[in-house]
């Protein structure tokens, strides 16, 4: 028995491989070297005034700070360290609602959007807000028509997901901005499947609100961040109450550990992004060409241009996707979002799209990211090619 295997940890030679990339990313070895010194001989609090180690610990967390402003162009005083995305969209969209519910009551939203987004909106609505949840496009995308027509001088905030987590379709960003903008609506994007994975930039793209999260570009878990404009200023409510850190948004001891990972992963993408997302690209074109070429009846579910570079959501025809990935443990994906993965409902961000129950059943994500190699995706080709080959002739075997 190898020492994995006592503690419960998977044997590393039959590890499977790795396509689930937009649940979560391994963290960069870069990133957790960094973070190592702040959990021992750095461990000051950065909250405290009085000494070097609270001096040394308060400068790694503004260095980071400023290396996640860069990244979307923001500065750094606007940047709120949260535990992560979730924490973010509920700050962004809560606290806006919350803190202008007397002249504007109303939110706007998507029906793709992730479920924290949609729960922040549903508590709202049970708080006497009014919640306006918004069909997509059959391609994923929003109609920037039935938005003009939705957001008014009512309306406190706007919230679209700038990548998508389970089609990776992007969002027309800047467009939504001016839109917002004119009506005097904030808009808040959840970026974190988009940072470090496409270029942002709050200014150009009229962004007030941008939500972050570590674990999905090769940070730790357990951190994010909230971007809050300051010019014009965005009023927010705080849902955490204390000593009044964050700008009073969200009080409590950073991690210093977690922020400079957070702001190494920064680094790493500003540095990396462009190369790295062509190289997945070229990953994602050898996968679908590699099922393609030799399946029938393989579908893609969301627009294929634009589209983020490391996610592919296909349908397999006459194949039911649960029993798909049972085929394939040399395989790690998944049929759907992580958070909702429990459920053996089809998921209802394809539902979203019109797409047949059928259809939803059939459909598998396939998240490529830092680490996936070009062996991965020829061992991924060949899993497909055999097991969707097996269970449609299986399918049929049983028909007859
Ligand atoms: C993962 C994810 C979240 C949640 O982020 P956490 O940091 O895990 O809370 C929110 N929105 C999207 C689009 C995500 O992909």
């Amino acid at each position: 028995m190898t020492a994995g295997e006592r503690e419960g940890l998977p044997n590393r030679s039959i590890q499977p491989v790795y396509l689930d990339n937009q649940a979560t990313t391994p963290t960069d070895p870069r990133v957790v070297e960094a973070m190592l010194p702040f959990f021992t001989e750095r461990f000051g609090n950065p909250h405290s005034t009085a000494h070097a180690y609270g001096w040394d610990a308060e400068e790694a967390v503004e260095r980071a700070r400023e290396d996640l402003a860069a990244l979307i162009g923001a500065s750094a005083r606007e940047i709120i360290f949260t535990s992560g995305a979730t924490e973010s969209n509920n700050l962004a969209i809560k606290g806006a609602a919350r803190f202008h519910r007397a002249a504007r009551p109303k939110v706007v939203t998507f029906a793709t959007e992730h479920k924290c987004v949609l729960e922040s909106c549903r508590q709202l609505e049970r708080e006497g807000f009014q919640a306006v949840f918004l069909p997509v496009r059959a391609d994923g995308l929003i109609d920037l028509d039935l938005l003009a027509e939705t957001v008014d001088e009512e309306t406190a905030v706007v919230s679209v997901m700038a990548v998508n987590n389970e089609i990776g379709v992007i969002q027309p960003l800047a467009e939504i901005g001016a839109l917002c903008r004119e009506r005097g609506a904030y808009f808040h994007t959840d970026a974190a499947q988009a940072v470090g994975k496409i270029p942002l930039d709050v200014n150009a793209e009229g962004i007030d609100l941008l939500s972050i999260s570590g674990h999905k570009f090769h940070g730790p878990k357990g951190i994010g961040a909230l971007y809050v404009r300051r010019r014009p200023r965005v009023r927010l409510e705080a849902m955490i109450d204390g000593g009044g850190q964050e700008r009073g948004l969200r009080s409590g001891t950073l991690a210093p550990p977690l922020c400079v990972g957070l702001g190494m992963a920064a680094r790493l993408a500003a540095e990396e992004m462009v190369e790295e997302q062509q190289r997945i690209s070229g990953l994602k074109a050898r996968l679908l060409e590699g099922i393609r070429g030799r399946l029938d009846g393989v579908l893609l579910n969301g627009d294929a241009e634009r589209r983020v570079a490391g996610n592919l959501n296909l349908a397999f025809e006459g194949v039911d996707a649960e029993a798909l990935m049972k085929a394939m443990p040399r395989l790690a994906l998944s049929s759907g979002s992580a958070c909702t993965s429990t459920s053996v409902e089809p998921s209802y961000v394809l539902r979203a799209l019109g797409l047949s129950e059928e259809r939803a059943r059939a459909s598998l994500r396939v998240g490529i990211g830092r680490f996936t190699s070009e062996a991965d995706i020829d061992l991924a080709i060949e899993e497909f090619v055999d097991k969707v080959g097996g269970l449609r002739a299986k399918g049929s075997a049983a028909a007859e």
